[in-house]
């Protein structure tokens, strides 16, 4: 694979160590998320103090079609540069480990910040919408699919500006050429995806799009239920409450 002679090695980690205290030049500070397969860290820079997140991934834990994933979503990043997505700075790898370094995202996820603080204004919402709105567009662009759009993806930086994360459901896509493997959280997941039909990629984002829209207004989700079928069937119907808080006007 090509991306992998483009890979430096990685001097200074100790490799049989558990939770390698240091990748590279950076030492890491502490845990920032955990997802499936991988462990997301914040490192400090040795030299120029600079913070960055690490995703470290244990290849040995991972299937050859995970792997796969995980190579595309770094693939991916390294096409993309634009103000609201987190920027690939490095990728260092072992014959064990795959560490990606990345810019970080200091006021962490959007989830975390609806929950604490409660939904958003309407004025707050469209300056919110509209970078994530110039994030996926500029990705739609470069003929990349994100397939992962919700709350928890959107990280916000020093300044509480949109930063898309998470392309671990990423694809590339040609328009007429539809997809069809289930991606994404069901509650932000779009009607084609319930139905198990082949979709356009592009559109899929574009529902997560309405179902974020929706989330930072009103801070729940549109379509919800006790379980899978439930929420099948609501997201199916397309029927969804309005607050009576939010505005009248188009
Ligand atoms: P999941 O399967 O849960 O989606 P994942 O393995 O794909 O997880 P990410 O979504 O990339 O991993 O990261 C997991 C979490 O770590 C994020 O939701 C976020 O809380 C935190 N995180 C990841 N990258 C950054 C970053 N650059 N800055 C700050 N926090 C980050
Ligand atoms: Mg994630």
């Amino acid at each position: 694979m090509v991306i992998m002679s483009e890979f430096t090695s990685v001097p200074n980690s100790s490799q049989t160590q558990q939770r390698p205290l240091r990748v590279g030049f950076y030492d890491i500070e502490r845990t920032l998320g955990k997802g499936n397969f991988a462990v997301v860290k914040l490192a400090r820079h040795r030299v120029t103090k600079t913070q960055v997140a690490i995703k470290i991934i244990d290849k040995a834990r991972l299937d050859p079609s995970n792997l796969e994933k995980i190579y595309r979503e770094v693939q991916i990043m390294k096409l993309l540069n634009h103000p609201h997505i987190i920027k690939l700075y490095q990728v260092m790898e072992t014959k064990d480990m795959l560490y990606i370094v990345t810019e970080f995202a200091k006021n962490g996820e959007m989830f975390d910040y609806l929950t604490s603080n409660g939904h958003l204004s309407e004025n707050e919402a469209r300056k919110k919408f509209w970078q994530i709105l110039s994030a996926v567009e500029y990705c739609h662009s470069h003929h990349i699919v994100h397939r992962d759009l919700k709350t928890e993806n959107l990280l916000l930086d020093a300044s509480m500006n949109i930063k898309l994360a998470d392309f671990g459901f990423g694809n590339f896509y040609k328009s007429g050429e539809p997809l069809s493997t289930w991606c994404g959280s069901p509650p932000y997941a779009a009607p084609e995806v319930f139905e198990g039909k082949e979709y356009e990629g592009p559109y899929l984002d574009i529902w997560s799009l309405g179902v974020v829209l929706y989330v930072l207004v009103c801070g729940s989700l549109p379509f919800d239920g006790p379980n899978l079928p439930t929420l099948r069937q609501r997201v199916l119907e397309g029927r969804f409450r309005i607050p009576f808080y939010m505005s009248q006007g188009m």
